[in-house]
C-alpha cells in the first residue's frame, strides 16, 4: 500500500497542504519516507460532520451488521498483516514478532466485540412487565436497552501501535456499541495508522456502511485532538497514554457547554506485595517472574509493575539481589520515542536523588538511539510514605522495591497508593487467606487482583477488568478491555407502556432475535 499522509475523512482523504511532519525511527532516529500533513480546522468540521450524520444510520444497524463489518475490517488487516508489521517495527522498534501478536489481539478484539453487539450482550435488554392490579398504583410496562452515546473520538496510544491505536480496543468498543469513529492518529506511528485507518476505510465501503462512520486524522501537536474534544458533535472520547494528557483532555470535555464523558487510561504502578510467607519459598521464581514483567515491552507496559513491596528481612534481601542481578545483565532496550525515553531518564534521576532511596543497579543508557537500560530501587517503608513522588509511573523498565518493617507498614503504604489497574498479591495458602485486611484495601484502589502471577498481560475475555479509580482511568466504572469496554459508549433508555409494534426488535415480546433478555428479573432467551 502506497501511503499518502493525508487524513482520512469518511470515504475521502484530506488535503496536500499546510504543515507536515515525518515519522522517526527510534532506532536509529532517522526520518522516515513519506510526510503526514496536519489536519485543517475545514478537515476537522468536515469529519464531525460526516460522524454525525453517519451516526444517524449507523446507530440503528443491527448488532449482527456491525459484527460483519468488523469481521471484515479484522480480516483485511490479517490480509495485510507484513505490510503492517514492516511499518509498525521502523516507527516503533518493537520487534516483529510482538507486533504480530499485538496484531492477532487487535483482529480477535474486532471480531469478539463484533459477536457482543450481535449477540444482544453489549444491548443489556431488559424487560418488566405491566401489572394492572397492582396496588395502590398499577405497575406499567418498562423495556430498558442500551444506546450508542454518538461519535466517538479516539487518540491511538504510543505503545499498542496496532491493539490500542487506530483499530484497537476504543475503536472497536465504539463500533460494536453502534458509535461513529474519529481518531487522533498517534504521530509515534502515523504510517502504520494511515495503512490500519485505509483498511478501515475500505471494509465501511464495501460494507456499505454510511460515510463518516470512521475517519482518522493527523496531527503532531495538540490542535486537532483539542479541538476534536471541543467539537460540539463529539459525545465521549477514549484515551491511553500519559496523565498529563489524559488530564488536558478531561478538563476540556468538562469545560464544554455541554460536558462529554472521557474514557482516560492514564497512569499506574501495579503494586505488588509479597507476603511473607511467599519469599522463603519461592524468591528465585519471583525475582525471574517479575524481572520478566518489568523488562517486558522495554517496560513500556500500563501493567508493568514499577512498585514491589516485602516485608524487611533476610529472604527479602537474597530477593533484592537476585533481582538486581537479572536486571543488571538485561540489555538496554530502545523506546518508542525520544520524549517517552527523556521521560524515563528524568523520573530515574528523581528517585535517585531522594534521600533514603538505594539505586541498586547501573543503568545503561544511550540517549541519542533511545536505548534504555532496566533500573531497580531499594528503599524503606519510612521513606516511601513520606515521599508521595515515588509513587509517580516511571514509564519504561524500572521498578522500586520497598521493604516494610512490620505488615501494619504494608497496609499503610497499600492505603496512600493512588488507583490502579492493578494489585498482585503473592504468598503461601495460608498467606492469601490471612490477608482479608489488604486485599480489602487493594479492592478500592484496582480494577484487576492478580494472585501469585504477575500484572503484565491483559486477557480479553468477558470479566476483564482493566481500569481503575483515578489516575489509573479518568472513570474507575470503565474498563477499557473485555466485552465490558463497549459500556463506555452506551447509555440506558427504557420505554414506558410502549405497543410491541413501536418497540425494537431486541425489546419486542416474542423477541425475534432470540437474544438473551432480563425479562422480571430473570434471565431469558
Ligand atoms: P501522551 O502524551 O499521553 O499522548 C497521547 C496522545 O494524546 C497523543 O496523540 C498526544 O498528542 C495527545 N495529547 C497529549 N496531550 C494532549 C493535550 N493536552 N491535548 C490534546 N492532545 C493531547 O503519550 P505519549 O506521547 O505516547 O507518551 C508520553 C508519556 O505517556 C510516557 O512517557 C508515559 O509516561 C505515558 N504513557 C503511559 C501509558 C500507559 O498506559 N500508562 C501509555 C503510553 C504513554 P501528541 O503526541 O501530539 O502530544
Amino acid at each position: 500500500m502506497k501511503l499518502e499522509g493525508l487524513s482520512i475523512i469518511g470515504a475521502a482523504r484530506g488535503e496536500r497542504g499546510g504543515q507536515s511532519f515525518g515519522a522517526v525511527n527510534p532506532a536509529t532516529g532517522d526520518e522516515l519516507p513519506v510526510k503526514f500533513y496536519r489536519a485543517s480546522a475545514q478537515e476537522i468540521e468536515r469529519a464531525a460532520q460526516l460522524s454525525a450524520q453517519a451516526f444517524a444510520a449507523f446507530s440503528q444497524s443491527s448488532g449482527a451488521q456491525r459484527a460483519a463489518l468488523m469481521k471484515r475490517i479484522a480480516e483485511l488487516l490479517e490480509a495485510n498483516a507484513t505490510t503492517i508489521v514492516e511499518r509498525a517495527n521502523l516507527e516503533t522498534a518493537l520487534p516483529a514478532a510482538r507486533l504480530q501478536g499485538e496484531l492477532a489481539r487487535t483482529c480477535f478484539q474486532l471480531r469478539f466485540y463484533g459477536e457482543a453487539a450481535a449477540t444482544g450482550l453489549a444491548v443489556g435488554a431488559r424487560i418488566d412487565h405491566a401489572d394492572p392490579r397492582r396496588k395502590p398504583q398499577p405497575k406499567p410496562d418498562v423495556r430498558s436497552r442500551m444506546r450508542p452515546l454518538g461519535p466517538v473520538v479516539v487518540f491511538g496510544a504510543s505503545n499498542f501501535p496496532l491493539a490500542y491505536s487506530v483499530a484497537g480496543g476504543d475503536t472497536a468498543s465504539a463500533l460494536a456499541a453502534g458509535c461513529t469513529v474519529m481518531v487522533k492518529a498517534h504521530p509515534a506511528h502515523p504510517g502504520t495508522s494511515e495503512i490500519v485507518g485505509a483498511l478501515i476505510q475500505h471494509a465501511a465501503r464495501e460494507h456499505g456502511a454510511p460515510d463518516g462512520v470512521f475517519s482518522l486524522l493527523f496531527d503532531d501537536g495538540h490542535e486537532v485532538g483539542a479541538a476534536l474534544v471541543k467539537h460540539p458533535l463529539v459525545k465521549a472520547v477514549g484515551f491511553t497514554g500519559s496523565r498529563r494528557g489524559g488530564r488536558a483532555l478531561m478538563d476540556l470535555a468538562a469545560a464544554r457547554p455541554e460536558p462529554i464523558p472521557v474514557f482516560a487510561e492514564m497512569s499506574s504502578i501495579n503494586p505488588v506485595f509479597i507476603l511473607p510467607g511467599a519469599l522463603p519459598r519461592k524468591s528465585e521464581e519471583l525475582a525471574a517472574g517479575l524481572h520478566a514483567s518489568i523488562t517486558l515491552g522495554v517496560g513500556q507496559f500500563c501493567t508493568n509493575p514499577g512498585l514491589v513491596l516485602a516485608e524487611r528481612g533476610g529472604a527479602a534481601e537474597a530477593f533484592v539481589q537476585k533481582l538486581a542481578n537479572l536486571m543488571t545483565a538485561t540489555p538496554p532496550g530502545t523506546m518508542l520515542t525520544a520524549a517517552i525515553c527523556s521521560a524515563y531518564y528524568n523520573g530515574i534521576e528523581k528517585f535517585s536523588q531522594t534521600a533514603g532511596v538505594r539505586r541498586v543497579t547501573d543503568v545503561k543508557t544511550e540517549m541519542q538511539k533511545n536505548l534504555a537500560g532496566a533500573a531497580l530501587f531499594v528503599t524503606d517503608g519510612n521513606t516511601f510514605l513520606k515521599n508521595r513522588h515515588l509513587m509517580d509511573e516511571v514509564f519504561g523498565p524500572a521498578t522500586l522495591v520497598v521493604q516494610c518493617d512490620t505488615h501494619e507498614q504494608m497496609l499503610a503504604a497499600a492505603r496512600q497508593l493512588e488507583g490502579q489497574l492493578t494489585a498482585t498479591v503473592h504468598g503461601t495458602p495460608a498467606d492469601l487467606a490471612g490477608c482479608r485486611d489488604l486485599l480489602a484495601i487493594l479492592e478500592t484502589k484496582a480494577g484487576r487482583l492478580v494472585f501469585n502471577g504477575f500484572p503484565t498481560g491483559v486477557e480479553v475475555c468477558h470479566a476483564m477488568t482493566h481500569g481503575g479509580p483515578y489516575p489509573a482511568t479518568a472513570d474507575g466504572r470503565s474498563t477499557s478491555v473485555g466485552t465490558r469496554a463497549i459500556e463506555r459508549f452506551l447509555r440506558p433508555v427504557s420505554y414506558q407502556n410502549s405497543p410491541d409494534a413501536a418497540l425494537p426488535d431486541e425489546l419486542k415480546e416474542p423477541n425475534p432475535l432470540g437474544t438473551w433478555r432480563l425479562v422480571d428479573g430473570k434471565w431469558a432467551r
